[in-house]
Order: structure tokens, then C-alpha cells, then sequence
């Protein structure tokens, strides 16, 4: 080994992007080592989201999340390239273009769908293991709806809208849920009458979802056959061909255009260009790795009549410490290994690959500082999550069965979890997007309830007349001689024995006497100049301007006040009712209810004994007035609107803010939506703030980025 410990992981699917934020965690500070993930993809794939994408529920961008955001901030250094070739001896990764060399390698390149070797099948199926075949499956669905609604030859018509999944484990009931919605929609839009699809499960064992206990596998195949779901049981497939026909073991023949096969896993494609020990399944597990030890490989008699169920794309055999059994140096984690837990290889599942990776790198720190135990590898899975199309679930949690709404919203909330872990809010925040506010057709649990959109440009007026209110708000409170520095409303926040800083009297409180005279003098000098030269001309002009504005309220008050009385008198009892008990003109809480004091008394008298009143009030009209032009010219409209409410819940513990007000609220809550992109300032200052936010190493660290990090290349 050199100077530096170089580590390098290769795969970033959810083994290999645990192993390089372990390893990152621990060794963020150490210059003598370094930690490469190399991955063929610019992106971590959320594989368990997949069918989501092969039945449109949500768009290819929901399940990409760019290395890029994930490791900004960090020292790991991402390389985008796919290996060909290890040279295990020479410790070097080769790909076309380039050689990575290595003290540590972590393999972690995941799986790869198993055929079995049955005839025909590989060759006429569609498969659901990567983004492209989710793309694939997606794209194919719909063509197989535009070229149905056009054929006249019923047996065409007929394979056209026949959509067979294989397998009936998460993958394939998951898959089958997606086709079963899509259905719906695409029926609808190419005009076919829903009885003429046809959506198929066929599983060689007697049950769907192995993997869950007993009660969630009957509520899903309830469910699925409920929605039209035809799931054939006992009935291994042996056979597929070119032109369509799927024959079952018990010579059933299925015609479909569409046939998904979801059944097995081995490792990656990967797995067979490199050189190292395959788990196998022999008759009497002679070559296993246990946590007592790794077997020995020699003398193991294979049954020739067992199906070896690995091929040269076998899974690799790994040690309880998660070590390669050919190199020491070599750890692997995830779909990729095969090694045995009370007498069966581990599931290819998510927490299996979380695991192993955190076990994988535990031990090369071990090996690195040779000071900790190794760990072995005992595998904790806490339940399974599945999800049948984007309304209905089933789960089996930690001993614990759930259904449909709290199975759904269980397993969203475990993705939001990981997401966090990943790339913190911002790819949460692209996840509640993709999962809830940008859902199409009300595919998720919450319906198409947060999906519907209000567009800026109704919203327009709304902001314009929020900030108009703020000015004249502020406009009054001049008016009113906030600025003179007269006591004026601004007493109302404060408890009526309160001085207030500035006052006559103040500073005999205990509290004001730590605070020095002379910047007392000071501000009562500021105060008097600037009311005095500056402040009262405005006021006056602001004044007049307000009289005229209250002039034209006042005609159309009156036309309003006649039209309420109309109302009145045909409505007499619902009006008499609300105001007999909810006065809309009284505060929302009296000044002297238990909240209004309890604020006063902890919050408002303090501030008061320290800010001179002048200020207070000064600030007070300002923000005002800045938040209305603010809100007028879509400027930082969001960050307005947030200090809208701010200010309305000051003013409402300060028992100034009556029912009728609330508006300023409700009215703030919709120009949080991005309402100062049209006809405002956001549309051109936003995205420039964003670029130049996002290139800052705070945004990066805390994920808080808007959309992709910017990451400046170093000069060299
Ligand atoms: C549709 C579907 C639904 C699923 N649902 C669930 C579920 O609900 N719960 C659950 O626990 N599990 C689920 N799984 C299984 C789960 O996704 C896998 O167990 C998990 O992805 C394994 O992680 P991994 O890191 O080992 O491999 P992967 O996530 O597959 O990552 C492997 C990485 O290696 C990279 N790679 C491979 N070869 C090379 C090369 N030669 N050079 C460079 N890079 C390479 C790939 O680009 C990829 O990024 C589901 C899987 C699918 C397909």
C-alpha cells in the first residue's frame, strides 16, 4: 500500500452508496485515505420503485437521484464508467477507458434476472431490473393500447391487450398493481372497453407473496382479483416462443404480446466476467459460508439431478465477515453474494444490502486501524412492504399485518426515511412531489386531493391586493403617528403598566435600568429628528392618500351595507345566528384571555423594556410596507408571505387580530405556491439566487440545494 488507503467501491445501487457514506463518515477527516464509487450510471436507482415507472405512476426522474446530490459535500470521489474486468492479483478495476487501482475494493454490482434456462424464455420476455427495462415496459404498454384500438383481427386484438406478469413475488404482484391502474386510464384514452383487457399472474408455487405471512397474501390476491386480476396458481410456465405463446407445465397455452418474467434473481451480469468463487447449491451445503466459518470448497459432490441454480452468473460466495473467500482484500455486499443464514442464502432485498454494507465496511475499518473485532454478518430484516398499484398495500411488519391506506402509507414513509438518509429534504421534497403533489389520475393514497393545481396566473390579483393591503396597513399606522413616536396601538401589545423604552418614566423598572441612559438619549434624539424633518411631511401626504382611499371604501361600503340588509331581511335567522355568536369584528383572543397575557407578559413587555418604542413602531410600519411592495412586485414572494403569517400570529397572541383579518393568512398560504413567477421579480432573481446558492458548500452539505448541487471543478 502507498501513502494513501485507497478504497474503492464499485456499484452505487443501495449496498454500494451505504458502504461510501460509512466509509465517508469515518474517514472525512483522514487525508490518508481515499474513497472512490465507481457506477455506470451518473445516478443511484431507486430499484424498489421501479414498477412505478413501468406503469407510469410516476416519471423516470422520481427513482434517479443524481451521485451528484448525493455525495456533494463529501470526499467522495464519484466516477461515472463501467468496469469490464478485475485483475484481483495487480488490485486493479479495468474499464474501457481507464484503470482504477485499489487497496480495499468493495463489490457491490447487485442482480440480474434468473431464467432458469428454460426454453425460450429469455429471449421473448421483458424483465424489470433497471430503469431501461422499466422504460421499456412502460413505452411497450402503450403501444400495445394504440395499435389494439386500431385492429380489426380479434386474435390480435386480443394478445394485444393480454399483459402477463411471471412470478408472483413483490416484483411481479407490484408490477401487476401498476398494470391494473394503468389499464384503467389507457382504456380510457384509447377508447377500449375495460372487459377486453386482460392482466395475468402465473406462479409455479400455490400462493402469491411468499415472502408475507398468511392473511396480507389473501387480502392482495383479493384485491388484485376484485380489480380483474386472473391469477393462475400451481402453474409453472416451461416454455416461451417468438410468436407470442407461453405453454404452462400442464400444457395450457397462454397468447400474450406482453409477457413480464419477474421470477428469480442470480447476480449481476457482471458477475460472470469476474473470477471469484460462485455459491452453489449442492446436495449437502458443503460449499457454504456460515458465521462458524467457510466450508471447504474440495471434495463437494454435486447432485447431477439437482438443478444448479447458478450458472456462470452465479451469486459470489462470501464469508460471515463478508470477504471474498479468493482475496482479502475484497468485500462485497447486496443482490450480489451468496451466503447462507440457518441454512438458507440471504434475500436480495434492501436491508439485506444495507446490512452487508455496513458490515463490509465495518471490517475494513477493522483491518485499516487493526484495532477493531470484526463483525459477522447476522441478518435483521424488520418486515416487507408492497404496494398494488398507488392506492392499496400490504405489509407484514415486525410481526404486525397492515392493509391498503396505513400498508401504504408505511411503506412511503420508510422511503421517505432512506430518502432522508440519502439526500436529506431535497430528495424527500422530490419524492412528496412525485408521490403525492405531481400524482396523475389520483394514483396514490391520498387521491388526486394535493395534486391539483391552482395556476400562478389566476393568483395574480390575490397578490397584488395582499401587498396593497400590507401598504395601506403600514400607510395607516403612519397616519395614526406610529412614527411620530406618539404611544399610539403599539400599546396594545404591551401590558398597560409596561414602559416602554422611550417613555416618560421609563427606566425605574428594574429590567429597563440595565440598559445605559445615554443610548436612551440617543434614541429619543433619532426619534424626535426624524419624525420631525423627514417623517411628518410623508405622514401627511401618506395620510390624504389613505382619506381618499377610505373615502371610496366608505361609498362602496354603503352599496355593500344595502345589499347586507337585503340579505338580512330574507336570511334573518342565519344572520342574527352568526353574530350572536361569532362576531367577526372581535379579536380572534381578547387582550386579557389567558394566551394574549401569557405572551404580553413573556415576550411582548420584554421587548418592550429593551427596544425603544420609536424603533418598535418604526420597524413595525416598515416591515409593513415592505412586505406589501414586496408582494406587489413578486419579489422573495415566498419568504413574504411566510413573514405575512409570522406577523399575523404576532399580532394575533397580541390580541389585535380580529376573525375577519384572517384572510391576510389563508391569502399568504396561496402565494406560497410560486406566485411571484408571474408578472414579479422571482421569475428572473429566483433562478439566479438558486445557481448561486446551489454552488455553496452549506447547501451541499445539508442537502438543501434546490434541484442539482453545482459542484465547481478545482483548478488545478
Ligand atoms: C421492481 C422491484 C421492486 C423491488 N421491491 C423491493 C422492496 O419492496 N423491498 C426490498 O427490500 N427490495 C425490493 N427490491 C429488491 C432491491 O431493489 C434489491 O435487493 C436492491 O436493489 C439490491 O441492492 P444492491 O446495491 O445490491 O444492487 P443494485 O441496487 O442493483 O445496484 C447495483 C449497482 O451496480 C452498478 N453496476 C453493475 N455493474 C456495474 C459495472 N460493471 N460497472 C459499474 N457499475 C455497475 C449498477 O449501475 C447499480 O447502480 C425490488 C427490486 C425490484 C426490481
Amino acid at each position: 500500500m502507498g501513502d494513501t488507503t485507497k478504497i474503492v467501491i464499485l456499484g452505487g445501487g443501495y449496498a454500494g452508496v451505504e458502504a461510501a457514506k460509512l466509509l465517508n463518515k469515518q474517514y472525512k477527516k483522514n487525508q490518508n485515505v481515499s474513497i472512490t464509487l465507481i457506477d455506470k450510471n451518473p445516478y443511484h436507482t431507486l430499484m424498489t420503485e421501479l414498477h412505478e415507472i413501468a406503469g407510469s405512476r410516476t416519471e423516470p426522474e422520481a427513482v434517479q437521484v443524481s451521485f451528484k446530490r448525493i455525495f456533494s459535500g463529501t470526499k467522495v470521489n464519484v466516477v461515472i464508467d463501467e468496469i469490464e474486468a478485475i485483475d484481483f492479483p495487480d488490485n486493479k478495476l479495468k474499464s474501457k477507458v481507464a484503470e482504477y487501482p485499489y487497496d480495499y475494493l468493495v463489490l457491490s454490482t447487485g442482480g440480474h434476472p434468473e431464467f432458469f434456462g428454460i426454453d425460450g424464455i429469455q429471449a421473448n420476455s421483458f424483465t424489470l431490473w433497471s430503469l431501461e427495462d422499466a422504460i421499456r415496459i412502460r413505452e411497450h404498454v402503450e403501444l400495445m393500447f394504440r395499435a389494439a384500438a386500431k385492429e380489426p383481427h380479434e386474435n390480435h386484438r386480443r394478445k394485444q391487450l393480454t399483459f402477463v406478469v411471471a412470478g408472483a413475488g413483490f416484483t411481479g404482484i407490484e408490477l401487476v398493481g401498476e398494470l391494473m391502474e394503468r389499464a384503467d386510464t389507457l382504456c380510457r384514452k384509447y377508447h377500449i372497453d375495460r372487459d377486453e383487457v386482460k392482466i395475468m399472474v402465473v406462479e409455479a408455487q400455490d400462493r402469491v407473496l411468499p415472502i408475507l405471512s398468511e392473511k396480507p397474501q389473501r387480502k392482495a390476491k383479493e384485491y388484485m382479483e376484485k380489480n380483474g386480476v386472473e391469477i393462475l396458481l400451481n402453474a409453472p410456465i416451461v416454455k416461451g416462443e417468438s410468436n407470442g405463446a407461453y405453454t404452462l407445465k400442464d400444457g395450457r397455452v397462454i397468447e400474450t404480446d406482453t409477457f413480464v418474467w419477474t421470477c428469480g434473481i442470480q447476480g449481476s451480469e457482471f458477475t460472470a466476467k469476474i473470477d471469484l468463487t460462485k455459491g452453489r447449491k449442492s446436495n449437502d451445503n458443503c460449499s457454504i459460508a456460515t458465521p462458524e466459518g467457510i466450508h471447504g470448497m474440495s471434495g463437494c459432490h454435486f447432485d447431477e439431478d439437482e438443478r444448479d441454480i447458478v450458472g456462470e452468473r452465479g451469486r459470489i460466495l462470501v464469508s460471515g465477515e463478508m470477504q471474498s473467500v479468493d482475496y482479502k482484500n475484497v468485500y462485497l455486499a447486496g443482490d450480489m453474494i451468496w451466503y447462507l443464514h440457518q441454512e438458507k442464502v440471504v434475500a436480495q432485498i434492501v436491508e439485506n444490502a444495507l446490512q452487508t454494507a455496513e458490515v463490509a465496511v465495518h471490517n475494513i475499518v477493522a483491518e485499516i486501524e487493526e484495532k477493531k473485532e470484526k463483525k459477522i454478518y447476522v441478518p435483521n430484516y424488520h418486515g416487507f412492504m408492497v404496494s398494488i398499484g398507488g392506492r392499496y398495500g400490504v405489509a407484514s411488519v415486525m410481526g404486525m399485518n397492515l392493509y391498503g391506506f396505513f400498508a401504504m402509507a408505511l411503506k412511503h414513509f420508510i422511503n421517505l426515511h432512506y430518502l432522508w438518509g440519502l439526500a436529506g429534504f431535497n430528495a424527500c421534497w422530490n419524492y412528496l412531489q412525485e408521490e403525492f403533489f405531481q400524482i396523475k389520475n389520483k394514483r396514490s393514497i391520498l387521491g388526486g386531493h394535493v395534486a391539483a393545481k391552482v395556476p400562478a396566473y389566476w393568483v395574480l390579483p390575490a397578490r397584488l391586493w395582499l401587498g396593497l393591503m400590507w401598504v395601506i396597513e403600514g400607510a395607516n399606522k403612519i397616519g395614526e403617528g406610529w412614527l411620530r413616536g406618539d404611544r399610539s396601538r403599539s400599546g396594545w401589545m404591551f401590558s398597560s403598566k409596561t414602559l416602554q423604552r422611550g417613555m416618560p418614566g421609563y427606566g425605574e423598572s428594574e429590567v429597563a435600568q440595565v440598559v445605559s441612559a445615554a443610548t436612551d438619549a440617543a434614541w429619543t434624539d433619532v426619534g424626535t429628528a426624524a419624525s420631525g424633518t423627514v417623517v411628518e411631511p410623508i405622514a401627511d401626504a401618506v395620510t390624504a392618500a389613505t382619506d381618499s382611499v377610505t373615502d371610496a371604501a366608505y361609498v362602496a361600503a354603503d352599496a355593500v351595507a344595502a345589499a347586507s340588509e337585503w340579505v338580512e331581511e330574507s336570511v334573518p335567522v342565519a344572520g342574527e345566528v352568526l353574530k350572536k355568536y361569532w362576531d367577526l369584528d372581535a379579536s380572534i383572543f381578547q387582550w386579557d384571555s389567558a394566551l394574549v397575557t401569557w405572551f404580553r407578559t413573556t415576550f411582548m413587555d420584554n421587548l418592550a423594556a429593551h427596544l425603544h418604542f420609536s424603533l418598535f413602531q418604526w420597524s413595525i410600519v416598515l416591515v409593513e410596507i415592505a412586505l406589501g411592495l414586496a408582494l406587489m412586485g413578486g419579489l422573495f414572494t415566498w419568504g413574504a408571505a411566510v413573514a405575512t403569517i409570522g406577523m399575523t400570529v404576532v399580532f394575533t397572541l397580541s390580541g389585535m387580530f380580529t376573525w375577519n383579518q384572517l384572510w391576510f393568512v389563508f391569502l399568504a398560504i396561496v402565494m406560497m405556491g410560486g406566485a411571484g413567477h408571474v408578472a414579479g421579480l422571482d421569475h428572473w432573481v429566483m433562478p439566479w439566487i438558486k445557481d448561486r446558492w446551489n454552488t455553496t458548500k452549506l447547501a451541499q452539505r445539508t442537502y438543501l440545494y434546490s434541484g442539482e448541487p453545482i459542484i465547481k471543478k478545482k483548478k488545478k
